[in-house]
């Protein structure tokens, strides 16, 4: 099963694929994680992605497909996976579906996380708090001058994505305001398995 999440920054995409990534026995790929774990590393795409995400801006498309091309191919994610944060714009959906036919593979359901726009703040600063309290790392894009550009990178970009995936019949949305568990059972009943 070849899952893509969609959904705005702070919609709780990460949360929810972890959720499905267990229910499923499927991994969570999240770009967003793997060039975390870069930077952190402080490997040459780290090096490359650093400045760009504490901006909050998207990562070069070469940066991001090689990360994320090499991790499809992991003997874990040949039954499936849960994409998170990726594809983010058309041309990088395109490219997915290319290296989902070479193996004769394709996505099995998109689903749209929808969240209005102003819990969004509120949202990626409250998770910049508890992680502070929590002593865990704090996302240097959690705040609100690089999540402005983050919504801004989504709208343009990203958003585009609802269609392209629309009128393939592959979405489903789902109401991102609800509590964590009733939207991870809309989730569920959406991917149908
Ligand atoms: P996320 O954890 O998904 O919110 O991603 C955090 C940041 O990582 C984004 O704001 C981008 O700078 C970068 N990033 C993650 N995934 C992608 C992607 N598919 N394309 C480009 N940049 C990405």
């Amino acid at each position: 099963m070849r899952i893509v999440l969609l959904g705005p920054p702070g919609a709780g995409k990460g949360t929810q694929a972890e959720r499905l990534s267990e229910r499923f026995a499927i991994p969570q790929l999240s770009t967003g994680d793997m060039l975390r774990a870069a930077v952190a590393a402080g490997t040459p795409i780290g090096h490359k992605a650093d400045d760009i995400m504490k901006r909050g801006e998207l990562v070069p498309d070469d940066v991001v497909v090689a990360v994320i091309v090499e991790r499809i191919e992991q003997p874990d994610a040949a039954d499936g996976f849960i994409l998170d944060g990726f594809p983010r714009t058309v041309g990088r959906a395109e490219a997915l579906d290319g290296v989902l036919a070479i193996n004769a593979h394709e996505l099995h359901r998109v689903l749209e996380i929808k969240v209005d726009e102003k819990v969004l703040l509120d949202r990626v600063l409250r998770r910049a708090a508890e992680a502070k309290a929590n002593g865990l790392p704090v996302r240097k894009d959690d705040t609100q001058d690089a999540l402005s550009v983050r919504l801004t990178a989504y709208g343009d970009q990203t958003r585009p994505l609802i269609d392209y995936y629309s009128n393939r019949g592959l979405l489903t949305s789902v109401d991102g305001l609800q509590s964590i568990d009733l939207v991870t059972a809309a989730l569920v009943e959406a991917i149908g398995a």
